[in-house]
């Protein structure tokens, strides 16, 4: 069975390039998952999106809202049918791997203030060395206050960067594995270097009173914080004909955006349509707005309420057991230069449109929701209807590693589930690669699927 190219199958090019132009700029707005969701909002509300909390009665057609915590937001329009009788769901994530300080960052050392960090997320920690970083993120006063920092984004602002050996003193360095020669404590972000006129600790006292005078943050409000280091370069078209995409977060904020995209041009559906961006995917989908979360099971419930007037919990429960979802993550593209870790026949090529993924794991399909052949039949026909070019992927060969979406939880709710995305090279750099033509079909899927019955 041979893959379409899903150039092939687009008639004007231009209306892809303008498409992921819009895309490029939601990635460099969107460099954390708060960013991303105030940036996801913005959009929301310009295409009519409403918070769900000041609607009493939501009638077909209706888009609402819902954001949790300022890290996940969930997106909807109301259907004609009861919404027991079940939703379209695309989830994706919006939290990508990175650098957090610590809760006690600043310190100093050979006339260096310095910021601790622990990475969040599965990283190349070699990868993060040596490159420009933003500082973003809140720090929360005593008192309640939101402090929202972004040190680096703006032209005129200062970046920060990670310090690596020089190769002329690095053979020690060299001889060690990958795994060894970086370790987590190593990833000590370089931060200030003008002495103040304190006796101790004369460089760290500098950042303490710049943080003073510019945010009005003291060193203890840092405990009260999440400050994210996250590269400073911004996506890019990438290759002689441009038609690809060079940008960080891409995982999984290429399936956030197309997701979003496809729901915010749904008029009036039959049956609902939600956009579930989540956070903490790249930790285990674990705490409170990661996609294990009561919030998603509670935002469904707030639906049914206002749009019957009464809820019980076996009108949720029908609700979950009807519906069907597109779990949009990320996959792996075939790498010309690590063919080895693919099994050509079962992979996703660069170009070949949006990839889906019966099953995800490891070790024996471990750790995953495999999709039943009924439901993979089903949206093998939704897509081939609407004229999508897809392909049919497994992360790399049996026994070679694996990985985890946030299916399996949705599945666990009785919804038919299955995995697709938008296969990419260099996942989880700092520079992650996709196509323009699978972006574009990621959001034609969508598109295509929150149309289905
Ligand atoms: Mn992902
Ligand atoms: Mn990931």
């Amino acid at each position: 069975m041979e893959n379409k190219i899903a150039w092939e199958n687009i008639k004007d090019k231009k209306i892809v390039f303008r498409f992921c132009d819009e895309y490029i700029k939601y990635l460099n707005e969107s460099k954390t998952e708060r960013l991303c969701v105030n940036y996801t909002r913005r959009l929301a509300e310009n295409a009519g999106f409403k918070d769900i909390d000041s609607i009493n009665n939501l009638k077909p057609g209706m888009k609402v809202y819902k954001i949790n915590r300022g890290k996940n937001i969930v997106l909807a329009v109301v259907g004609k049918d009861d919404i027991e009788k079940g939703f379209n769901l695309v989830a994706a994530h919006i939290d990508s791997p990175r650098l957090d300080l610590k809760q006690i960052p600043l310190y100093e050392d050979s006339n260096l203030a310095m910021l601790k960090t622990h990475y969040y997320g599965g990283i190349k920690k070699y990868q993060w060395c040596a490159i420009p970083l933003s500082l973003i993120g809140v720090v929360v006063l005593e008192d309640g206050t939101v402090i929202d920092v972004n040190i680096g984004e703006a032209e005129s602002d200062p970046i920060f960067t990670i310090s690596d050996l020089l190769p002329h003193l690095a053979s020690d360095q060299m001889e060690k594995s990958l795994a060894k020669a970086f370790t987590g404590e190593d990833l000590n972000v370089v931060a200030g270097s003008i002495p103040s006129d304190c006796e101790k600790d004369k460089y760290k006292q500098t950042v303490i009173d710049i943080l003073k005078e510019k945010y009005q943050i003291g060193e203890e409000d840092l405990i009260s914080a999440e400050l994210e280091l996250v590269p400073n370069f911004n996506a890019r078209s990438l290759g002689f004909d441009s038609s690809m995409i060079a940008g960080y977060g891409q995982d999984d904020r290429v399936c956030a955006f197309t997701a979003y995209r496809a729901i915010a041009e749904v008029d009036v559906p039959e049956k609902t349509s939600i956009c579930f961006l989540a956070d903490k995917e790249e930790i285990g989908s674990v705490g409170n707005t990661g996609m294990k979360s009561k919030f998603f099971e509670n935002f469904v419930a707030l639906l049914i309420a206002k749009q019957k007037d009464r809820y019980n919990d076996y009108m949720l429960r029908c609700a979950f057991s009807n519906s069907m979802c597109l779990s949009s993550d990320v996959t792996c593209a075939m790498d010309p230069t690590y063919k080895s870790v693919s099994e050509p026949l079962n992979s996703a090529y660069i170009g070949c449109g949006v990839a889906f993924s019966k099953f995800t794991g490891a070790r024996g399909k471990s750790s995953t929701s495999d999709a039943s052949a009924e439901f993979v039949a089903k949206v093998r026909k939704i897509l081939n209807d609407a004229n999508v070019t897809w392909q049919m992927t497994e992360l790399g060969k049996v026994d070679q590693g694996g990985g985890g979406t946030v299916a399996q939880y949705i599945a666990n709710l009785d919804v038919d589930t299955i995995d697709c995305g938008v296969p990419l090279l260099s996942m989880h750099a700092p520079y992650e690669i996709s196509s323009k033509a699978d972006v574009y079909m990621a959001y034609k899927a969508y598109k295509a699927f929150y149309a289905a019955q």
